[in-house]
């Protein structure tokens, strides 16, 4: 007897949404099980991060036409970022490298997360094919997009390695003296990573900050009254937008190094952080999650006639195309989170080294961008 449902995905993160809208439109029946009722309006406390997102993720979405556009105020949910500043910040003897996007070819997006949460939720309430169910039913194919924490691939034996980081994300909001001209900043200190995302459009006075510290040093700016925080994050970036004043409160996210050893078992298939979760310090775990999904969509869109969708054998294929691409990614922000934390003296001068001689490097620049953005993307300079 045919199961009611082809497609299960567990999870309604960002991933299991996109996953669910992209496989109803190739005329999936799917369900997508989800365990907090679905948000109308961000939610309180609404989730204080931002994503970068590339030009793939944002193919992918503007496709599904989940693309946050402008709010009902007027404010911008999606800033192009025109340049992207990246600095070791040795106070004798500063280094650092600068790309440069276009207005028409920006390095990234740096994407409210509310707004794209509520967007991708209405589309989901929209679309014919999807079911949004408590529990999950039988079908012949499950996808398991329950972040880095899942329950579910863990019940279903998944082998799961993770390191956990010695660092906690402290994500916050702040407003600034003076406009971000859409530049992304990020600075390397001892080991530290601070991150200034702008938000609010080309022209705005707002930033989202992703503050890499040691778990103890988290703990105790978390304890920090707001506008204390934002005293901190001023003087850590040397004014670098003028002063800061809070937004709301901060959060903190623990930080790993994670990734199921095997992505995919007869029926049953990992996606997103459920399958492998990184440092935000390159801001690359969502797009390769949106990866997942526009390469699980594919290969069941192209699988043989005959061939069911739960087939081990299909699945390996999104298994093995995905793979190498998180491997690299994840080698990619462990090497420089390694790299930077590093105090030997000698390896930090070889450090600000390399970073000077690679801002002269434009070619090499160009290419790093051109990883960083995903196939869809066209580097600028
Ligand atoms: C501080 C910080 C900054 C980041 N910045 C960036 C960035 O700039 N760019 C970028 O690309 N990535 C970034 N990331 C990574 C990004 O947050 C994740 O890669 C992304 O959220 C993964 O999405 P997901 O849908 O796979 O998982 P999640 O977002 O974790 O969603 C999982 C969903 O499954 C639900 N769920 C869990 N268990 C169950 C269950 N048993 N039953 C049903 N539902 C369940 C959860 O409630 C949730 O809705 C950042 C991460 C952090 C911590």
């Amino acid at each position: 007897m045919s199961k009611k449902y082809d497609v299960a995905i567990l999870g309604a993160g960002v991933v299991g949404q996109a996953l669910a809208l992209l496989l109803a439109r190739d005329r999936l029946r799917v369900a997508l099980v989800r365990r907090e009722p679905a948000p109308t309006a961000p939610t309180a406390p609404p989730d204080i991060r931002a994503y970068a997102l590339n030009a793939s993720s944002k193919a992918l979405l503007d496709g599904l036409r989940v693309w946050p556009g402008v709010a009902a105020d007027g404010t911008e949910m999606a800033t192009p970022v025109q340049h992207m500043w990246v600095a070791e910040d040795a106070p004798a003897t500063p280094a650092s490298v600068r790309f440069e996007g276009t207005p028409s070819h920006p390095l990234s997006w740096i994407v409210d997360v509310p707004a794209l949460e509520v967007t991708l939720a209405q589309a989901v309430g929209f679309q014919s094919g999807i079911d949004v169910l408590a529990e999950r039913p039988a079908a012949a194919l499950t996808v398991v997009c329950e972040g880095k924490r899942s329950a579910s691939r863990d019940a279903f034996g998944f082998e799961f390695d993770a390191k956990p980081y010695p660092q906690t994300a402290v994500a916050a909001r702040l407003r600034t003296e003076r406009p971000h001209g859409g530049v992304a900043r990020q600075w390397f200190h001892q080991g530290e990573v601070l991150a200034l995302l702008p938000l609010e459009g080309e022209h705005g006075q707002a930033v989202a900050l992703v503050w890499s510290v040691a778990h103890e040093r988290a703990a105790h700016l978390l304890a920090l009254p707001p506008e204390a925080l934002a005293a901190e994050v001023t003087a850590a970036c040397d004014q670098a937008l003028g002063a800061m004043q809070p937004q709301g409160q901060a959060a903190g996210w623990p930080l790993e190094l994670s990734r199921a050893r095997r992505w995919v078992q007869p029926g049953l298939a990992l996606a997103g952080d459920a399958a492998h979760a990184m440092h935000p310090l390159a801001g690359q775990g969502l797009n390769v999650g949106l990866g997942d999904v526009a390469e699980l969509a594919r290969v069941l869109r192209e699988r043989e006639y005959w061939r069911d969708l739960g087939d081990l054998k299909l699945l390996r294929r999104y298994e093995r195309a995905r793979q190498a691409d998180v491997t690299a990614m994840s080698w990619v922000t462990d090497g420089l989170l390694g790299l930077f934390g590093h105090r030997d003296s000698r390896i930090q001068a070889l450090r600000r080294w390399g970073l000077r001689g690679f801002d002269r490097l434009e070619a090499l620049k160009h290419w790093t961008v051109q990883q960083a953005m995903g196939p869809t993307g066209t580097a600028p300079h």
